[in-house]
C-alpha cells in the first residue's frame, strides 16, 4: 500500500517493513515474512526511524507519519502549482521571442532580471525574518547555505 498527494508528483509513501535485524527491507513492496514492524518510507529517499508495530493499526500509523513529517513540510515549502505552470509557460514564450525576435526578447529578459533581483531579495529577507535559517534559504533556492549567506547577507539584517 501507498500514499502520495497529486501536488507532490515524485513523492511516494509507504510502510516499508522492518527486519528482525531491525534494518528496514530494502526496497517497498518486498515481501518477507518475518518482518516485525513498519517504518515510513518514500520514493524520494526519504526514511524515518521510527518503529511501528507490524499491525494494520501499524501500518496507519506509518501513513500519518509520512503525512505530518515528510509530505506536509514539502507541501508548505513548494510554490503554488498555478504560478509554477505561468512561470513555466513564460519561459516558454521567451524562448520562442527569442528564436523570432531576439532583441524585443532582450528587451523583456532585462525588465524580467530587474524585478526579479529584488523579490528574490525581498523573499530572502522575508524567509529570515519568519525564521528560515540559511541552509533553509539555499535549499529553497538550490544552492549551499554559504552561497546564500554571502549573495543575502548585504540584504538581509539578520
Ligand atoms: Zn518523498
Amino acid at each position: 500500500m501507498t500514499f502520495k498527494s497529486i501536488d507532490l508528483p515524485g513523492h511516494e509513501g509507504f510502510a516499508a517493513p522492518v527486519l528482525p535485524n531491525g534494518e528496514p527491507a530494502p526496497s517497498a513492496g518486498v515481501f518477507t515474512r518475518t518482518f516485525v514492524g513498519y517504518q515510513a518510507g518514500c520514493s524520494c529517499g526519504w526514511a524515518d526511524r521510527r518503529k511501528y508495530p507490524a499491525t494494520p493499526a501499524g501500518a496507519k500509523e506509518v501513513e500519518y507519519r509520512w503525512w505530518s513529517r515528510h509530505a506536509t513540510p514539502l507541501l508548505a515549502a513548494a510554490p503554488p502549482g498555478e504560478l509554477v505552470i505561468k512561470s513555466n509557460l513564460l519561459c516558454e514564450r521567451i524562448s520562442k521571442l527569442i528564436a523570432e525576435r531576439p532583441v524585443a526578447a532582450l528587451t523583456l529578459l532585462s525588465q524580467l532580471e530587474t524585478w526579479q533581483r529584488a523579490l528574490l531579495e525581498q523573499a530572502v529577507a522575508g524567509a529570515r525574518q519568519s525564521g528560515a535559517s540559511w541552509s533553509e534559504v539555499g535549499e529553497a533556492m538550490g544552492i549551499s547555505k554559504q552561497s546564500a549567506h554571502e549573495r543575502f547577507r548585504a540584504h538581509v539584517s539578520t
